[in-house]
């Protein structure tokens, strides 16, 4: 569809984030007939394409993120879900239509879109390193993206930074592009579950320096270096690295929605239990919202539930407008 006609519609749904939450709402209100329209400012899968394992989501035993995103995209399309490349900065109230608000789902380019409803599936981006040198070196060896970066680090060293399961799932496939992989962790306890830790630690290329943080990140035009602080001693060690990669946790990204919709203190939406947030016409789902597992099947889940509750709350709308309507004309 021509950009131009997507901007001259009101849409029934429109969704903010193309990972498996807003493919997750997409699937079920286009198949419902409800016109959808997913506004994502990256690349679709979310978070989820970022990774080159995924064998924890019901009937895929193995597949790469990516490949999960592309059959999710194909599905919702299928169904006549429409998906515009742009980033939202702000969701605003616009004039009800009939007795349902309606919304202007504005864009970076100075745009908007209008919706009857307004499903927020952003997600999280991830931490950045606090290190001096991170900004300077950030995409000239410094990346929170194994999947899109390993390959430019083929026989170099790599460092990896965090103790959670991403840490330890995307160092472990950094293995097979570096001639050696070493995870740098605060604490000697990681969040990472046994399995992922065991994984990582077979391989010969990978080791670990356990109680040491990042001090500075240092290079010439590109990465030669990073500076470590020993957490308990205060010891600083300057090692030399070609690449280092952040997975150190995630930000909320709901913040073109806040004072329309309650974020609790971090950031995060809060939702009831069919999605639907404080601001009625407004849904969120996935990663974003409170509490959330932070897994694909969840998000995809919490999606369907919202897409659910949307179609039911349209037809409550039009259900009172052609009773309005038969009413005027009695
Ligand atoms: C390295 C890694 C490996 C993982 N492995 C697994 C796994 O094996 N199994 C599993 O179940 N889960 C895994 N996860 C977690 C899973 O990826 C997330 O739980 C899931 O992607 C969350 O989906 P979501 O749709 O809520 O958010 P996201 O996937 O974060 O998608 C949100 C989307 O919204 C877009 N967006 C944000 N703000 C805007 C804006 N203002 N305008 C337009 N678009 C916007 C973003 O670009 C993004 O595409 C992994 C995560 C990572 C990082």
């Amino acid at each position: 569809m021509q950009y131009e006609e997507i901007l001259a519609r009101t849409w029934d749904v429109v969704i903010v984030g193309a990972g498996p939450g807003g493919m997750g709402a997409a699937l079920y209100s286009s198949r419902a007939d409800l016109s959808t329209l997913i506004i994502e400012k990256n690349f679709v899968g979310g978070l989820i394409a970022l990774t080159m394992e995924v064998e924890n989501y019901p009937a895929v035993d193995f597949a790469s993120g990516m490949e999960l995103a592309q059959h999710m995209e194909a599905q919702v399309k299928k169904f006549g879900t429409e998906i515009l490349y742009k980033e939202v900065t702000r969701v605003e109230k616009a004039e009800p239509v009939g007795t349902a608000p309606s919304f202007h789902v504005r864009l970076a380019d100075g745009e908007s879109v209008r919706a009857l409803s307004v499903v927020v599936a952003c997600g999280s981006a991830p931490r950045r390193i606090p290190a001096r040198g991170e900004e300077e070196f950030y995409g000239r060896g410094v990346s929170y993206c194994a999947t899109c970066d390993g390959a430019f680090f083929r026989n170099k060293d790599i460092m990896v930074v965090g103790g959670g399961e991403s840490a330890f799932q995307e160092g472990h496939f950094l293995t097979q592009f570096g001639k050696t992989v070493t995870l740098v962790h605060r604490r000697d306890q990681f969040r990472a579950t046994p399995l992922a830790v065991r994984r990582a630690r077979a391989s010969e290329k990978w080791s670990e320096k356990l109680g040491y943080t990042i001090e500075e990140i240092k290079g010439e035009g590109v990465v030669t270096g990073v500076r470590l602080k020993n957490v308990s001693t205060g010891e600083v060690d300057d090692v030399p690295v070609d690449g280092v990669f952040g997975f150190i946790g995630y930000e909320p990204a709901a913040t073109f929605v806040e004072g329309l919709c309650e974020l609790d203190g971090e950031g995060y939406l809060v939702v009831d239990g069919k999605m639907r947030t404080s601001c009625p016409g407004i849904w969120g789902c996935g990663d974003i919202i409170k509490g959330s597992l932070k897994q694909m099947v969840i998000s995809a889940g919490n999606g369907a539930t919202a897409a659910i509750d949307i179609r039911e709350y349209l037809a409550e709308h039009k259900d009172a407008e052609t009773a309005s309507a038969e009413h005027q004309a009695a």
